[in-house]
């Protein structure tokens, strides 16, 4: 255990003990931490990696650390709001740090449902949440599809209106009973009806027996996960956004006038202290690292997809079971997805590993609902780290004076992300 040095106050001390406790050579460099209050405090792995960029060149310190704003997180939210700094601020320096080689948590893992939310998953959440704040969440998601397709194009995205639906299986028909009620409740916000009924084309999509019922969700759609998260990343460069990837921040320091943000060098074994104004913190379901005590759990998804099927009947994109199975057609494969209802405490994870039992689930529903009869193989399978909370809405709010939060989107990150990159980046902006 290192001792205390005594400039440093009590609480920091307290938390540098811990940081430090296999580091014990890393006494001298007490000295370079700065005596303002520590806010936020990541985690630093023990692997005796103590050193300050002290093998940085006179060029690297002059011109590659300080930036007027500083993103953590390049998934959509990250990108998002590194793309309305820009807009509001033109002449800004804007830094996005990605720890992964690519994003790597839900922005390139999703399923690409364009989506507000099915008839089920809104009765559902009509459980906890008033009606209002259901009105204001769809609203949010239909905002962020709106800005994302200005913002890039649908050709950029792969934008299509291909059909959403949800199919209703023997335990779901009582949503039928409030089928009026709840579009009722969502013309004012959408001014048509949000469901319509469309059980002609059941055996059109070739579906099993087990689908008794099939709702057209009118104000949805699809995109091209992979060509938006591209779209961004190419917009990001073209608006003179720097993007560092492999570059894991492990501790964010806020001082008088700017905050320090170090990143694991790890080719030179050694920590680099990015500088900015301020600091937008967009790592979702990663954030307790920087950020302990928020209300923010993981969840994990598992996605399958197949070998390309031929003459494949399904078009557009399906809900069901409140919305914790979906599937999809694209490319003629089906991709399907979910089932985290199967094991909550077993997916409540940051591994990107399998669940063996939601995987077969998934396999068998394939075989007996989606593609009863229809020859078809899985290519492969792949599973992406959503965040969830006590309630369905996104964190988007100011943590101190230069570092702000958007961050927790639940599973629609794609359709919320965009404006909830706008509000953090106004929020940002207007206290610059
Ligand atoms: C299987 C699956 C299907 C989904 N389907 C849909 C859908 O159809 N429609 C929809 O709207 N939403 C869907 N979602 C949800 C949506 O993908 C997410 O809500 C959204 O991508 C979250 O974006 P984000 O930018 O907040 O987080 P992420 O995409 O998780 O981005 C956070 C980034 O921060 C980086 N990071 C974390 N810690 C650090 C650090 N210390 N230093 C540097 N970088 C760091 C991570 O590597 C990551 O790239 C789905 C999610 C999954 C997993």
């Amino acid at each position: 255990m290192v001792s205390e040095p005594s400039h440093i106050p009590r609480e920091v001390a307290f938390l540098f003990n811990d940081i430090f406790t296999t580091e014990t050579e890393s006494r001298r460099e007490y000295p370079l931490l700065p005596s303002a209050t520590l806010r936020l405090c990541g985690k630093f792995k023990s692997e005796g990696i103590a050193t300050f960029g002290i093998m940085l060149s006179y060029w690297e310190k002059e011109h590659f650390l300080s930036y007027d704003y500083i993103v953590i997180g390049s998934g959509i939210v990250g990108l998002s709001t590194a793309l309305s700094l820009r807009m509001h601020k033109p002449h800004a320096s804007i830094l996005v740090l990605e720890r992964g080689l690519l994003p790597t948590g839900a922005s390139t893992k999703n399923a690409g449902f364009a989506c507000i939310g099915s008839l089920t998953e809104i009765l559902d959440d009509l459980r906890i949440m008033p009606e209002q704040k259901i009105l204001e969440l769809v609203s949010l998601r239909r905002a962020g599809l709106r800005r994302l397709r200005d913002r890039l194009g649908d050709e950029v995205v792969g934008y299509a209106e291909n059909g959403s639906y949800e199919i209703i299986t023997e335990s779901e028909i009582i949503a039928l009973d409030h089928f009026y009620e709840i579009n009722d409740m969502l013309r004012p916000l959408l001014h048509s009806d949000a469901f319509s009924r469309a059980d002609e084309l059941i055996s059109q999509f070739g579906f099993g027996g087990d689908v008794k019922h099939l709702i057209r969700n009118n104000h949805e759609g699809e995109l091209n996960t992979g060509m938006m998260m591209k779209g961004l990343l190419n917009l990001c460069m073209e608006s003179r956004i720097e993007i560092k990837t492999g570059a894991e921040v492990v501790s964010v320091t806020e001082e008088a006038d700017e905050v320090e943000v170090m990143v694991e060098h790890k080719f030179l074994s050694e920590r680099v202290p990015f500088r900015c104004g301020q600091l937008a913190v967009c790592t979702n379901a990663f954030t307790h690292t920087l950020v302990p005590g928020l209300d923010i759990k993981p969840g994990r998804g598992q996605v399958l997809i197949t070998k390309p099927i031929p003459g494949l009947k399904i078009k557009g994109v399906f809900h069901s079971d409140k919305g914790y199975f979906y599937f999809r057609q694209i490319d003629g494969r089906i991709l399907f997805g979910g089932g985290r209802n199967m094991d909550f405490a077993g997916e409540q994870t940051e591994q990107f590993s399998y669940n063996e039992r939601i995987l077969a689930e998934l396999k068998h529903r394939l075989a007996t609902i989606i593609l009863p009869g229809t020859p078809h193989e899985i290519d492969y399978t792949w599973t992406g780290i959503m965040a969830f909370g006590e309630d369905k809405f996104p964190i988007i709010r100011q943590h101190s004076s230069h570092i702000f939060l958007g961050v927790r989107m639940g599973g629609m990150g794609v359709a919320m992300g965009s404006e909830v990159g706008e509000k953090l980046a106004v929020m940002i902006t207007s206290h610059t």
